[in-house]
């Protein structure tokens, strides 16, 4: 691919503030990736160029019909200085897949690769070196055709951007409080649930702004047709600990496919644990809260890695697990993906891909 570098000189250029912040996605680097395709053309005119304002006609498919997919990757600088992504060829082909479930145009997996890459080169001032800290790497794909009919659209615009992020326990790894909504569902069998999908989040709010206000930080969801059977966490995948085996829901189609959650699943299989994907009822968990046989829960995305629940909420009771604390596959988990993450441990799997 020729990228076309269009960038600030060095005394425009602005540096990481030395106490960066909790506050997840309000910063921004200086530079961003930036592509167009059109049909019967193809991709073209891809450069890096100065962060910026995008223009678009007030009639662009994406602001009416929600045309449009995203991905999450992080950037960690390694213990040996050098920087390192994890796992993005992952998020390359999950790109690809939401870009065909929503009748976009794929972005090939070596020009996300590249376009990735070659971005957080040219920025890589701006990865934090803190443990725990690291670049956030939003890649984003809209259809921009002005036109109000329903159809694909026929143009598009490809970029990505970059947000340092503090670390996300900053006083410890402490679990968190989740509501299980029994009111509003995420996604239906054959629906969109599975894709990194705009619309997907604007759907979620209200739920998640209900439980906020009765004090938890995230909604449990079930699924549409039963309400009765587990589906994920806001932006994590579920797992839940019982004497004998790990479980998490297998993927229905309406469960986003972590990376994370692949992670853990083929980590925890290689120590000796049973893991298994399968449906989970709610009534499930409870059953095990209530005998003792559920010893952890946790939940697994690239935001926090690991996210250890001690709370739920269900029809009005509340239920506590492992006394609030966080257990030790938990721990060990998290501890084993952010060694990997920041190079302090062994990468047997090969998951570490360096800029
Ligand atoms: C991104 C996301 C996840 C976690 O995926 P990772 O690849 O592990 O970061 C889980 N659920 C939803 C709804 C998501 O958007």
């Amino acid at each position: 691919m020729d990228i076309a570098y269009k960038l600030l000189p060095p005394e425009k250029r602005r540096s990481l503030p030395p106490n960066l912040a909790l506050d997840f996605g309000r910063l921004f680097t200086d530079h961003m990736f930036y592509m167009e395709y059109e049909n019967g053309v193809g991709w073209q005119n891809a450069c890096i160029k100065p962060y910026e304002p995008i223009c678009l006609d007030p009639a662009a498919v994406v602001f009416h019909y929600s045309q449009t997919i995203f991905e999450g990757l992080k950037a960690y600088l390694g213990v040996d200085g050098r920087i390192r992504l994890f796992r993005p060829d992952k998020n390359a082909e999950r790109f690809a897949r939401s870009a065909r479930r929503m009748c976009m145009p794929e972005v090939p997996k070596e020009v996300f690769l590249e376009a990735v890459k070659s971005l957080v080169k040219v920025e890589k001032q701006w990865v934090p070196s803190e443990r725990g800290a690291a670049l956030y790497i939003r890649p984003l794909l809209m259809g921009v055709e002005a036109f109000l009919g329903v159809k694909p659209s026929s143009k598009y615009i490809f970029f990505i951007i970059l947000s340092p992020v503090g670390a996300y326990y900053k006083e410890g790894f402490s679990p968190i409080r989740i509501y299980v909504t029994d009111k509003y569902v995420r996604a239906v069998p054959g629906g969109v649930g599975d894709v990194k999908t705009g619309g997907n989040y604007a759907a979620s709010l209200m739920a998640s702004e209900e439980a906020k206000k009765l004090g938890y930080t995230q909604v449990l969801w079930l699924d549409a047709i039963h309400r009765h059977y587990i589906e994920e966490v806001g932006t994590m995948n579920i797992f839940f600990y019982f004497e004998d085996e790990l479980v998490t829901p297998a993927l229905s189609g309406s469960i986003l496919p972590g990376i994370t959650r692949e992670s853990v699943l083929q980590m925890v299989r290689d120590w000796g644990v049973k893991a298994v994907e399968r449906r989970i009822s709610i009534q499930e968990v409870i059953e095990g809260i209530k005998t003792g046989r559920l010893k952890e829960c946790f939940g697994t995305g690239t935001a926090a890695v690991i996210s250890p629940v001690g709370w739920l909420a269900y029809q009005g009771k509340e239920y506590t697990i492992n006394n609030g604390n966080t257990g030790p596959l938990a721990r060990k988990l998290f501890e084993e993906l952010t060694g990997i993450q920041y190079g302090d441990r062994p990468d047997p799997y090969g998951w570490v891909q360096f800029l």
